[in-house]
């Protein structure tokens, strides 16, 4: 019993393919809580299969004062490590909603979505649009 314990262990390390443990820097606690409920929708939506935790990790998420291209986010996969920029945005009013929905979508890309989803999900490139919550289609993007 014990044997099989430590195979199905090993089997499940296998599968954490993906770098999913990110460093987090610039944020109040009150944006970490955003932060830490993207990672959790993620975890949820997918079945354990993507679990992103925000410590420790060799991702980073930083808060910026601002993107050169405009954008509220950003994502780069370099070296296997990814790395995400966060806009400070923190004088809009929706601020924080605004913060999980781009970590949201962020995270999505870190998972394994490269290209952008339709209209009406979290991967979609307009940004304002967006839901609030993961797609199924946006799960499917990431599971490619
Ligand atoms: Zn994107």
């Amino acid at each position: 019993m014990k044997r099989l314990a430590v195979a199905i262990a090993i089997l499940t390390a296998g599968c954490a393919s993906r770098p999913e443990a990110f460093r987090v820097s610039g944020f109040e606690p009150d944006e970490l809580e955003q932060l830490q409920s993207a990672a959790d929708e993620w975890c949820n939506a997918t079945g354990g299969a993507y679990c992103p935790s925000l410590s420790g990790g060799e991702n980073t998420v930083e808060l910026v004062p601002e993107l050169s291209n405009g954008a509220g986010a950003r994502y780069a996969l370099t070296g296997g490590k990814g790395r995400v920029w966060i806009a400070d945005r923190s004088d809009n009013a929706d601020w924080l909603r605004l913060l999980r929905r781009s970590f949201l979508h962020e995270l999505g890309h870190n998972a394994g979505c490269r290209s952008h989803g339709p209209d009406g999900t979290v991967m979609a490139e307009a940004e304002g649009s967006e839901p609030d919550h993961l797609t199924a289609s946006d799960v499917q993007c990431a599971n490619q």
